[in-house]
C-alpha cells in the first residue's frame, strides 16, 4: 500500500507544541494532503493551531498502548490500524490555546475549521474528550459525502468512509499479499508457496503480537494492520 502523505510546511510546523518528554517524533511533520492543505488554509486566515499530533505509525501506537498497560488505567491508544491518525487525515489540536487566541467559542471555532476542511470528532460543541481532535473531510460542501455516514455525535463514521474510499482495496489482501507482508515483517521466511492454511501459525504469532484478536484469520482489521506496517510513501520510507 502506497499511503498518501505529504510532508507539513515549516511555518505550520514551527508551531507544533514540544512534548514535555523532548522533542516530536518525525513521523508528526507528515500528512495526506487534503489535511496539510486545509492547515495552511487555517495558517493563512490567522488560525495558527498548535498541533500536537497529526499521522501516526503502527509502532508508535503500539508504544503507546503499551504505556497505558503499565500505568494499570484505562487503555486510551486505539489499537493500531484502527484510528484516522494512520492516514494522515487527523489532528490533534491544542484548542484551548486557539479559543483564548480567537476569542470564538468552541462551536464557532469549530464552524470556522470545518469551513476549511477541518471538522472535529465531536459534533456537539462541548469541550469533553476527543475535542481536540480534527479530521480532514474537506471543506465546507466538500465534505458532505463523508457526512452523509457520520453520526449526529461524531465525525468518525464519516472519516472512516474517507479511510474506506482512499485505501479499502490495498486492505483486501489476496494469500499472497499476506505471505508477502507476513515475510516482509519477519513473521515467515521467504519463498515456498503459500497456502493459507500453513501461514495461519504466522497469522497467529503477528496477531498476538500487535493486539489483536488472535484467530490465526488474516480478517479484515489483520490485513489492515499488515497493510499499514508494510505501506511505503511516494518519498522514501516512512518514519517510525
Ligand atoms: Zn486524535
Amino acid at each position: 500500500m502506497i499511503l498518501d502523505l505529504v510532508p507539513v510546511p515549516d511555518f505550520v510546523r514551527s508551531h507544533y507544541r514540544k512534548d514535555k518528554s523532548g522533542p516530536l517524533p518525525r513521523r508528526i511533520a507528515w500528512g495526506h494532503p487534503d489535511l496539510v492543505a486545509s492547515l495552511v488554509r487555517c495558517y493563512q486566515d490567522g488560525f495558527r493551531l498548535v498541533v500536537s499530533d497529526c499521522w501516526r505509525s503502527a509502532e508508535s501506537s503500539r508504544a503507546r498502548r503499551a504505556e497505558f498497560e503499565a500505568r494499570g488505567g484505562p487503555q486510551l491508544a486505539k489499537r493500531p490500524g484502527e484510528s484516522p491518525h494512520f492516514f494522515g487525515l487527523s489532528i490533534d489540536i491544542d484548542y484551548s490555546l486557539a479559543l483564548l487566541e480567537t476569542k470564538l467559542t468552541k462551536p464557532q471555532l469549530d464552524a470556522e475549521l470545518s469551513a476549511r476542511g477541518l471538522w472535529c470528532h465531536r459534533r456537539d460543541g462541548f469541550a469533553g474528550s476527543e475535542a481536540w481532535h480534527y479530521n480532514a473531510l474537506g471543506p465546507g460542501d466538500a465534505a458532505k459525502p463523508w457526512l452523509a455516514a457520520a453520526s449526529p455525535r461524531s465525525t468518525s463514521r464519516a472519516v472512516e468512509a474517507r479511510v474506506i474510499d482512499l485505501y479499502g482495496k490495498a486492505f483486501a489482501l489476496s494469500t499472497v499479499e499476506v505471505a508477502r507482508a507476513l515475510a516482509s515483517l519477519g513473521y515467515v521466511s521467504g519463498g515456498g508457496t503459500a497456502t493459507y492454511e500453513a501461514l495461519k501459525p504466522a497469522i497467529r504469532d503477528f496477531q498476538d503480537d500487535w493486539g489483536l484478536d488472535v484467530d490465526g484469520i488474516a480478517g479484515p482489521k489483520t490485513q489492515r494492520l499488515l497493510a499499514c506496517l508494510t505501506a511505503t510513501h511516494k518519498g522514501g520510507p516512512l518514519p517510525r
